[in-house]
């Protein structure tokens, strides 16, 4: 009896050890969270609906735009990355790698300029010039030059290359301050512009009404707004990353969460049909 408690003791401990070190080796780490996006970065590089579906809004906004028949300076106002370029090549970079998103990783991938534009994109912004409009670039990729971070030079290059118009000074709106774009917007109008369609993959390259971080807010502000869409706002589909995804992560300091506090709410926010009742 002594002998049998004396070995079941130690089985526990054994049995003690191991989980220990089994935890040890299961940590969750940010190489487990980049894993979570191999499906969606297929579905954009490899499906041939997400071709259609950019085409698809391209192709409306271009009857969009010939339906205004308003006299006038008139422009649209687009948003750069996953909206005329597609920079999943970058995200899919980060794919077994323990790190996520940083500044330096992102102006490394921005000054290779090999972004490919997003299929229709440089046709109809060309078009929309061609017919007597102007094309304004509202984009976060930072001009801060004082923060060591300017990418403006080597945006404009990636554009120009790919073809598309009026890639200068005047049309080109990086971030200088706040991420927010409805000051960029207002310059817009502020020159005389009536802004005819908003193109973006993003709620916030829209409106204020859709600055919101919280994934009720972002709903309702589209249920208030959903008239606009595919008239004057054109959405494209990115589902890597974006606002949305912080929204998922309970918005306000979104970024310290961990590894697995993001993987954990990415799946605690699902619904779910139970399979065994
Ligand atoms: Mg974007």
């Amino acid at each position: 009896m002594k002998n049998l408690s004396k070995s079941l003791l130690g089985l526990a401990m054994v049995v003690a050890l191991s989980s220990t070190s089994f935890a040890a080796e299961k940590q969750f780490t940010t190489k487990d969270l980049n894993e979570e996006s191999v499906l969606a970065l297929s579905w954009v590089q490899n499906s041939a609906e997400f071709t259609a579906l950019s085409y698809q809004a391209f192709n409306l906004a271009k009857l969009r735009w010939d339906m205004d028949k308003q006299e006038g300076k008139k422009a649209i106002v687009v948003d750069v990355d996953e909206t005329i370029i597609d920079n999943s090549p970058y995200n899919g970079g980060l794919i077994d790698k323990d790190y996520g998103y940083s500044g330096d990783t992102w102006k490394a991938w921005s000054e290779d300029k090999s972004a490919t534009a997003m299929p229709g994109a440089v046709d109809f912004l060309n078009y929309v010039v061609e017919t007597g409009g102007d094309v304004f670039y509202v984009t976060n990729r930072k001009s801060m030059p004082e923060k060591n971070m300017d990418l403006k030079q080597s945006t404009m290059e990636n554009l120009k290359a790919l073809g598309f118009p009026q890639v200068d000074e005047k049309h080109m709106m990086l971030r200088t301050g706040t991420s927010k774009k409805q000051e960029r917007r207002d310059s817009v109008t502020g020159m005389g512009y009536k802004i005819v369609l908003l193109m973006g993959d993003n709620l916030a390259d829209f409106d204020v009404a859709f600055d919101g971080d919280t994934m009720e807010g972002r709903s309702k502000a589209v249920e208030t707004h959903k008239m606009s869409f595919g008239d004057k706002f054109i959405v494209l589909p990115n589902p890597i990353y974006g606002a949305w995804e912080a929204a998922v992560y309970g918005g306000g300091e979104w970024y310290k969460k961990s590894a697995q506090e993001k993987s954990e709410l990415r799946k605690s926010t699902l619904r779910k049909f139970e399979f065994e009742k």
